[in-house]
């Protein structure tokens, strides 16, 4: 199954170089390379039965094949095909390979849409040669590939037929007893229906076969993962809190809500054993995962350890940096800035603070996990906005020793999915927001109304409250019809907000003048901040109460959800407006949803039902491994199936080494090298 595609009978190396854009270098990946959809070409209609308008299935006999030229750069090639009802003219444009290899008396079979003028013609249709008896795909179901148009479907489903006709290295991968158990194909038979489906019926079958393998994979992978580290017992050993961590928790300006305790002591007795904690701590937004995260980072300094924090974007790390040199310097506690943008004379000198242990705390960017940086004894690694890193990156920082590893979100997902993505990790939830949090008012409105909705922004800058404006585009742009934030900001000092202190933030700013407006609105002195959505993530200004969103039918609910946590985050009423002109119903619908809840979870739920994982997830920024068949939202019942399954060929090391080969072929990227030996 690993040997090159370029040995298969009619592929050889021009094909196969082609093959490789689809993905495909291996046997196994072409037996992989599922149908898109299939076509049910078992009803195979007569010409006088075609319909206008219609995608058709039919057969017919070449009469003739003809060729002109109208006009220079455009060559019409017509072939007319009969059968015993009618005649059909079948139409290609700027395609001379095709008279000469299609010839009078040829069986074909066509699809394509229908037109109906004087006669009856088909556009740019698929056709096949109808020549051996064996071959015959009317009557059957057939599949249809996504692919380019150097590979035709006629080409792979030529090829795939070899391979599942002449093969017999298709073996089977699942163990005998879950494949009875659960009642599933075997995976040949599975193989050959989901390319070439007997019936509907067991096109259904092979399916779910395949989905069952791949999801029963996986979650193999993540558990075998999760297993090592727990028996890893060379992992580092906290000691019981000490009078460092008490003293912190005693200055906290409030008292921790149940579940920061909760998960606090969950935490705790992770570090405290001797494996390595692998935790992924998931909070909605405001929910007060910071102050957690401060603890178990004062915790491993006390030990005698170094913490890291990695966040995704520089402005999360100064904003990060900042309240945690507040909490941490007054202890004596040394915390360092460490992001790609340092100059490298800094940069340098952070490194060297950093290898010999003068540094407790660093706080960093993507930087940080990069080869360079190395530690006197890491402790404890924490991850803020986790969702884009991926199995591999985290295992990427277990690499750099025994340390425990927390991993913080603020997207919450659903079940299914956290499972697929962090099957790997133990899961610790805050539920809860800190008491006093005003429930945040949110309100859709059309840009008829921006006028009365800055003077609202005026009114609250008066009671001395603060506001974010969030524009979906940095500079104008001739493409998209949307509001940029330069242009906006340049209108509102000259207009609506011509004597309030403004200011902008947006990605294409140097980093310098970013921190400069930043710390202005930290501050205080810039009342209204217009901004892209650089502020999605982190930014803590509880005093800031409005936030308008441009264009909001822009933005996923996800998104939404995210930018409006950047207010209600102290203790006076909040309010959001969406602006958007956009009257699409599905839009009306989404931005609605906003208006009736503040709960992220639902709001995940909804938002991953209206536009599907894909979209959602981005899949791959956001970690979960590339899916070649199983969809986590609709298989749902079979995920559930394959973890249990996956759980109990966990249970006997034999049973998992079998699985080996087979998942260093089909997650060996996600997992990197750990299936090796
Ligand atoms: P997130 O979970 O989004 O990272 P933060 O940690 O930024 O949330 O916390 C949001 C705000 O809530 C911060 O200003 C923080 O000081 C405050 N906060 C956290 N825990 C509590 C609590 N138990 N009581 C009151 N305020 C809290
Ligand atoms: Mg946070």
């Amino acid at each position: 199954m690993d040997d090159n595609i370029q040995y298969i009978k009619g592929v050889g190396p021009r094909k196969a170089s082609l093959l490789t854009k689809l993905g495909v270098f291996t046997i196994g990946h072409l037996l992989e390379y599922y149908p898109r959809r299939h076509e049910d070409r078992s009803h195979l209609k007569t010409i006088n039965n075609l319909i206008d308008g219609q995608l058709e299935t039919f057969k017919g006999k070449i009469v003739k094949c003809f060729e002109s030229k109208p006009r220079r750069g455009l060559h019409i090639t017509k072939i007319t095909v009969s059968d015993f009802t009618g005649m059909v003219q079948l139409v290609w444009f700027n395609q001379p390979h095709i008279k000469k290899t299609y010839k009078p008396g040829f069986d074909l079979l066509i699809t394509g849409k229908v037109k109906k003028t004087y006669q009856m013609e088909v556009q740019n249709p698929e056709i096949e040669i109808i020549t051996d008896v064996d071959k015959l795909e009317f009557g059957a179901i057939v599949p249809v590939y996504a692919t380019n148009e150097s590979i035709s479907q006629r080409f792979l489903r030529n090829i795939i037929r070899h391979i599942l006709n002449n093969y017999d290295a298709i073996s089977e991968i699942l163990p005998l007893t879950i494949i009875e158990r659960f009642s599933l194909l075997d995976r040949k038979l599975a193989l050959e229906n989901i390319h070439f489906p007997q019936s509907m019926a067991m096109l259904k079958q092979a399916r779910r076969r395949l989905v069952f393998e791949e999801l029963y994979l996986l979650q193999c992978g993540l558990l075998y993962i999760k297993k090592q580290n727990r028996s890893n017992t060379v992992g580092l050993k906290h000691e019981a809190d000490g009078r460092l961590v008490k003293q912190v928790k005693e200055q906290l300006p409030f008292t921790l809500t149940d579940d920061q305790q909760k998960v606090l002591s969950e935490i705790t007795l992770d570090m405290e054993d001797v494996k390595p904690m692998q935790r992924l701590l998931q909070g909605d937004v405001g929910s007060g995962k910071t102050v957690i995260a401060a603890l178990a980072l004062v915790k491993t300094v006390e030990n005698g350890y170094q913490g890291a924090m990695m966040v995704p974007t520089e402005i999360l790390a100064e904003q990060h940096y900042s309240t945690l040199s507040n909490m941490l310097l007054p202890l004596g506690i040394k915390v360092r800035l460490l992001t790609g943008k340092l100059p490298r004379r800094a940069r340098e000198q952070a490194l060297e603070e950093i290898k010999c242990g003068l540094v407790d705390v660093v706080i960093g960017t993507h930087a940080l996990i990069q080869d360079s940086v190395e530690f006197q004894y890491l402790g404890l690694v924490v991850t803020d906005e986790q969702h884009r890193f991926g199995v591999r990156q985290r295992a990427k920082l277990q690499e750099k020793g025994n340390t425990d590893v927390l991993v913080m979100t603020a997207t919450p997902i659903p079940r299914t999915m956290a499972l697929t993505v962090y099957g790997d990790l133990d899961v610790s939830t805050i539920k809860q927001l800190p008491p006093g949090r005003k429930l945040i008012k949110t309100y859709v409105r059309g840009s008829d109304r921006r006028q009365l909705v800055y003077e609202f922004i005026e009114k609250e800058v008066k009671n001395g409250r603060q506001a974010y404006v969030v524009c979906p585009l940095v500079e104008e742009s001739e493409k998209i019809n949307a509001q940029s934030a330069v242009e906006l900001y340049d209108e509102l000092l000259q207009t609506e907000l011509e004597n309030i202190s403004c200011g902008l933030v947006h990605g294409k700013m140097k980093s310098a003048d970013k921190e400069l407006v930043m710390d202005g609105f930290y501050r205080g002195e810039i009342k209204v901040l217009v901004a892209t959505t650089v502020i999605e993530v982190g930014v803590n200004v509880p005093n800031a109460t409005v936030m308008i969103i441009e264009n909001a039918e822009r933005f996923g609910l996800a998104q939404l959800h995210q930018l409006r946590g950047r207010i209600g985050r102290g203790g006076h009423q909040s309010y959001c407006i969406l602006l958007s002109d956009n009257k699409n119903p599905e839009t009306q619908e989404r931005l609605t949803i906003m208006t009736k809840t503040n709960d992220g979870f639902v709001l995940a739920e909804e938002d991953l039902k209206i536009r599907g994982p894909g979209q959602f997830f981005g899949t791959k920024q956001h970690g979960l491994p590339d899916l070649k068949i199983a969809d986590i939202i609709n298989d749902i019942d079979v995920f559930f199936e394959a973890r249990q399954a996956a759980e109990e060929t966990l249970a006997t090391p034999e049973k998992f080494d079998n699985l080996r080969p087979a998942l260093r072929v089909r997650f060996g990227q996600e997992f990197g090298m750990i299936f090796c030996s």
